[in-house]
């Protein structure tokens, strides 16, 4: 088959679909590959990279769409990427059409078979491609946690290990899936003191075993997290309820007993939050305050540090990819089910029942 990869053109975004990694790989299994100039130097690879890898470079989107069967993105196409795409074509990317409605009548209308990375599904039906990004954001909400906390950018001038004879600080992670137990490691790496609060005691169990005595587990009560709140001196947001808003856990009265300089990180910013006074911010402008509590509420934490999550996407993309390269989108979809409910919009329709449901499309 042949692969195309265009330039991310979302502003900020600097993740490429394949890396020259994984264009070595497809073309070990036989298929052409074309780059979009330039697409891998947001992260260091430059066009030599992939030429080496065996890809072919060309000057602008427009080539890439017009020789390429597949298109291998990141981000949801933006509308004059929409305008290339034509019914031969296979989009493979996120999408994350539910609260966009305008991408998915331009999708419907260009008759191309859109499969969106966010609605793959794994054996144990998690979603195997959102799961890399969970971690990145995990781990690294331990790491704007940490530097906030610090007097120069105005926090309460904590370190999180503590020293000998001086106590550690208290972390406390709402949520203990994906992007909490990441968070819980990285905090522990760095000796905090660390609770994980949920309210799945199947999965308290689970954490308890994996960590033993490295942190506390707790039930995510009203009481509990109000506790948390008042004791910690780094609060993160990290829980999910699969296709609803996030439960605001922490509310406005509850950050009152907070220490000053105390510091919210809420992963969970791009299901609206859960923290009430939580409200997106970005990286250019990550925290503001609220009754002396900073708050960091950015988005697209992964966007910050791109070449890794590059590269960790990649790791979970490239086996679909490989699959829809080798055996055509329908048997590729007919052969494995997982990949098949990755299927969002072909022939002019939607094809997947939340999202049609969502957009109050026909499905
Ligand atoms: P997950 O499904 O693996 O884990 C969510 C956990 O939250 C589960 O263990 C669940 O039992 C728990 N939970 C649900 N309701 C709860 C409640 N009321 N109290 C306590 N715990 C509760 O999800 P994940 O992959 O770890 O993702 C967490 C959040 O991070 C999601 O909202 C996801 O969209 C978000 N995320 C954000 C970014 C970013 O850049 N900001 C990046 C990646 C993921």
């Amino acid at each position: 088959m042949r692969v195309g990869v265009p330039k991310e053109i979302k502003v900020h975004e600097y993740r490429v679909g394949l890396t020259p990694a994984s264009v070595a790989e497809l073309v070990a299994h036989g298929h052409e590959v074309f780059v979009e100039t330039k697409a891998g130097s947001g992260i260091d690879c430059p066009d030599a990279a992939y030429q080496k890898a065996g890809a072919t470079i060309l000057p602008t989107a427009a080539d890439v769409f017009a020789k390429s069967d597949m298109i291998v993105k990141v981000k949801e196409p933006r509308p004059q990427e929409i305008a290339m795409l034509e019914s031969r074509h296979l989009l493979f990317t996120y999408l994350h059409l539910a609260a966009d409605k305008p991408q998915a009548e331009g999708l419907m209308k260009s008759g191309a078979t859109c499969i969106a990375y966010e609605t793959v599904t794994s054996r144990t039906g998690a979603l195997p491609l959102l799961k890399p990004m969970s971690e990145v954001a995990g781990r690294m909400s331990i790491q704007v946690g940490a530097h906030y906390l610090e007097k120069e950018p105005g926090g309460r001038g904590v370190l999180l290990g503590g020293v000998p004879g001086v106590a550690p600080a208290r972390v406390a992670i709402l949520g203990g899936g994906v992007a909490g137990v990441n968070a819980a490691q990285m905090a522990v790496g760095m000796r905090a003191d660390v609770t994980i609060y949920d309210i799945s005691n199947e999965r308290l169990a689970e954490l308890d075993m994996f960590f033993g005595s490295q942190i506390k587990t707790a039930y995510a009560s009203r009481d509990a997290i109000a506790r948390a709140v008042d004791e910690a001196e780094l609060v993160i947001g990290a829980v999910l309820v699969p296709g609803a808003a996030a439960p605001k856990l922490v509310t406005r009265d509850m950050l009152k007993t907070m220490k000053r300089g105390s510091v919210l990180v809420d992963i969970a910013i791009d299901q609206g939050g859960c923290f009430e006074t939580s409200h997106a911010t970005t990286h250019s402008d990550p925290v503001y305050e609220v009754d002396g509590v900073i708050h960091y509420c950015v988005a697209n934490m992964p966007g910050a540090v791109a070449r890794t999550s590059a590269f960790a996407l990649n790791n979970a993309t490239l086996p679909f990819a490989i699959k829809l390269a080798n055996l055509g989108a329908e048997e590729a979809m007919r052969q494995d089910p997982h990949l098949a409910n990755g299927l969002n919009v072909s022939g002019g329709k939607i094809r997947h029942e939340a999202v049609a449901e969502a957009l109050d499309l026909p499905y």
